[in-house]
């Protein structure tokens, strides 16, 4: 028998089930939220975005303090206390995890601790840590049960030598050495955690270029950067085996195309090739909703699955694994479920990785352009010739804006510099709007901003930048 009788369930909370449970309620839906792993807030907030920035920003402190005060004139005595710096990462995630709590309250969102399965298209089970399973009738259901680290054949992950990400968050002393296995965003922003903190890093990457995907000149501009901080590179190779020995992990590793085996040792070894969608225990199977071949939840334009009443979104659906994707999709299908024209536009979304520099995107790369057959025009605009970077001492990196040759129309971004994670918005709004490179480029930026590198790049899609 049915303990409740809902609107809507919505199976996960994290930025995608979260936000489409607040979003329904504020349509006048009757919500619950299903969630097994005793917080709220999912990968993000747990294990993912929100312990990795904390950890970030605490270590680019750390690694500033040490090497780029005394420029400044600041002379100071650092000293790390990792266990300090592990606290106040605990506390920023369990503080935003007890925010969603009271939001879900606020919005009167009931919160159903436990793991959910789908008996049938209208039913949910949800199985709470006291063992006991209670059902809930509900109209409409979205799953939005996210993803989880994907492994790699003969590494076997124990969170101590061999860690995921979730792992790499925890450890409680820096390692002297650590080898990243893919130089993604997680091996990226990970590695330059434990790298500024101390540890030698060495990332061993299976294309030929690290942040592959990216604009080709943004991945290759950061690859020397981060080298310059002490990151090692080996791309274009693949990792064989890894043996654990008394003092760590030996990874031995081979070039993709055939060649000499190489050996390399280490402390600690992150294992960061990606994630797989999350849907075990869900019963899927029971209800017959399709996945695709790699295991992902089918849906449609409106986040429809194969079944009547039953939606899915967020990194379950696959596309770009990003927290704010998820949030837009949720809002977005609760919206159509609600009758109205919820839409998400895909071109005009972030990415962002967190190094420093830091690294913005949004649209097409110049490969992807030049591929569609695509005319553009590109311009471009160093840090180094902006006033803000240079008083500041952070001038690495550029911005890059595409447009398209005939009608000027902004069709790609790419940012690689202090800020870029912020900087990015204005040209995310101006891609919604469909604005012109001329737009962005005769609207007045504050002086001395970093934003006006974004104004000098496009100006300089029209050939008429001012300052270099
Ligand atoms: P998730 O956040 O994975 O949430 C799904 C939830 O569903 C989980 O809490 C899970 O416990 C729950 N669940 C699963 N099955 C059931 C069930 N049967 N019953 C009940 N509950 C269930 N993205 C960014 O945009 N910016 C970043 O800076 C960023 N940093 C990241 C750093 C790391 C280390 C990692 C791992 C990821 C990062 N991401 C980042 C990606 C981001 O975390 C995900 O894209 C995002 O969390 C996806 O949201 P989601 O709601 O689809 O799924
Ligand atoms: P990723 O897809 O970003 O990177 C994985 C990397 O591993 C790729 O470069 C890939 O070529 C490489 N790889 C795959 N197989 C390999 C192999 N056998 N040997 C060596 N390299 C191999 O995935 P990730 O870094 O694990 O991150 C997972 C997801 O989490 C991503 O989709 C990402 O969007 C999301 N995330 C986002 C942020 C952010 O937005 N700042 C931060 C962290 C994670």
């Amino acid at each position: 028998m049915a303990e409740s009788t809902y609107d809507l369930v919505v199976i996960g909370g994290g930025p995608g089930g979260y936000v489409a449970a607040i979003r329904a309620a504020q349509l006048g839906m009757k919500v619950a939220c299903a969630e097994k792993r005793g917080s709220l807030g999912g990968t993000c907030l747990n294990v993912g975005c929100i312990p990795s920035k904390a950890l970030l920003q605490s270590s680019h402190h750390y690694a500033t303090a040490r090497h780029e005060l005394a420029a400044h004139g600041v002379k100071a005595q650092v000293e790390l206390d990792l266990a300090a710096m592990m606290a106040r990462k605990n506390k920023v995630v369990a503080d935003l995890t007890k925010g969603v709590e009271f939001l879900f309250k606020k919005n009167k969102v009931d919160y159903l601790v436990g793991a959910a399965t789908i008996l049938a298209p209208g039913r949910v089970q949800v199985t709470g840590n006291d063992g006991k399973a209670r059902e809930h009738a509900c109209t409409n259901i979205l799953i939005a049960t996210g993803s989880d680290v994907a492994g790699l054949p003969g590494i076997a992950i124990d969170e101590e030598a061999i860690v995921s990400s979730t792992g790499a968050l925890a450890l409680k002393a820096v390692p002297q050495t650590m080898a990243v296995i893919g130089g993604g965003v997680i091996g990226l922003e990970l590695g330059s955690v434990w790298s500024r903190l101390g540890a030698k890093v060495t990332v061993i990457e299976y294309m030929d270029a690290i942040l592959p995907g990216m604009d080709s000149e943004v991945s290759k501009t950061m690859q020397r950067i981060l080298k310059k901080q002490g990151i090692d590179f080996h791309l274009s190779s693949k990792v064989t085996a890894a043996e654990k020995t008394g003092s760590g992990v030996r990874l031995s590793f081979e070039p993709v195309k055939g060649g000499e085996a190489k050996a390399l040792e280490a402390e600690i070894v992150l294992l960061a090739v990606g994630r797989r969608p999350y849907t075990d225990g869900l019963g899927l199977e029971n209800v017959g909703v399709a996945m695709t071949d790699r295991g992902f939840v089918k849906v449609d334009e409106h986040y429809r699955t194969s079944v009547d009443g039953i939606y899915a979104i967020g990194d379950v659906i696959g596309g770009l694994m990003l927290a704010h994707k998820a949030e837009e999709e949720g809002i977005a299908a609760v919206e159509r479920i609600a009758g109205q024209a919820g839409h998400v536009n895909y071109e005009a979304i972030p990415g962002v990785v967190y190094t420093w520099p830091e690294v913005a995107a949004a649209g097409r790369t110049e490969e992807q352009l030049k591929k569609d057959g695509i005319a553009y025009k590109a311009g471009k605009f160093p840090f180094t010739a902006n006033s803000r970077a240079r008083c500041n001492a952070d001038t690495d990196g550029f911005v890059k804006i595409l447009a398209d040759a005939a009608s000027d129309r902004i069709l790609g971004v790419h940012i690689v510099g202090p800020e870029a994670g912020d900087l990015i918005q204005e040209l995310v709004v101006a891609m919604e709007f469909g604005a012109s490179a001329e737009d962005v480029a005769r609207s007045s930026h504050g002086h001395p901003g970093l934003a006006e590198a974004i104004k000098e790049a496009a100006l300089g899609v029209a050939g008429r930048a001012i300052h270099i």
